[in-house]
């Protein structure tokens, strides 16, 4: 082989790493640098964010929140979480994570730049996992997208959110109404949010409970307006992780 031939083919293979050529869903050949196909990206249940209710995040027939009152300001997701779309979201996972954070975190940006157009962000915060959690999974996929998304609009990542330490486990409050509060005042903001406008980004959402209190955190540690952002939204029957 000829040293150009050589180096040519290297470069490519190194191309090919950066920017796989396959489909992640249906292993199809696709335009280098697409993650997913324009068949399988076709069959994802994209929300249809003209019609949606700004408090759940969802279409406003399949609203469901008229009962609840949230903090945020506003929500807004990109997929519905449904049975037709789990299988193309189980493949897009297993072609690796960081290809799939980037893949959501650049859906998301396209939403969120239309959606939350006028307003200026001083921070991007994620909802945090658990430790328990993150030992299962090894990452937070929260934190992956808020991450990527931090990088795409230069707006600056913050970590302050995090879970309280010293709550009763779930499992040991007995009575009702300790297990009612204790859902309710999860997460904590380590730092001083004064005046801040904050984008809060989480993966999934079903009630928009934990962002709730996500945001209850971030208020309560001086924050202006909080405004949410998740890939997906899933029906009440999923539960919320
Ligand atoms: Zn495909
Ligand atoms: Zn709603």
């Amino acid at each position: 082989m000829k040293i150009y031939d050589f180096l040519e083919n290297t470069y490519k293979a190194f191309l090919d790493t950066l920017f796989p050529l396959k489909c992640c869903s249906c292993g199809i050949l696709t335009n280098r640098g697409e993650y997913i196909c324009n068949n399988c990206r076709r069959m994802l249940p994209y929300i249809d964010i003209e019609k949606r209710c700004k408090f759940c995040g969802k279409e406003k027939e399949d609203c469901d929140c008229n009962s609840h009152t949230r903090r945020y300001n506003e929500i807004v997701a990109t997929f519905k979480y449904s049975d037709s779309a789990r299988n193309t979201i189980i493949r897009l996972k297993q072609g690796g994570r960081s290809g799939y954070a980037a893949f959501l975190a650049r859906e998301m940006a396209l939403v969120i730049n239309e959606t939350y157009r006028n307003i200026k962000f001083d921070y991007i915060m994620y909802v945090p996992t658990s430790r328990s959690e993150y030992r299962k999974r090894g990452y937070n996929q929260a934190k992956l997208i808020a991450s990527k998304l931090s990088k795409l609009f230069r707006i600056p990542l913050c970590h302050y959110l995090k879970i309280k330490e010293n709550r009763t486990p779930q499992h040991k409050a007995t009575s009702r109404s300790e297990r009612f509060i204790n859902s309710r005042n999860k997460y904590i903001s380590k730092g001083n949010l004064s005046n801040k406008t904050i984008l809060l980004i989480d993966d999934v959402s079903t009630t928009g409970a934990t962002l709730d209190d996500a945001t209850r955190a971030l208020l309560f540690a001086g924050a202006d307006s909080v405004y949410c952002a998740v890939a997906a939204i899933t029906s009440q029957k999923r539960k919320e992780k």
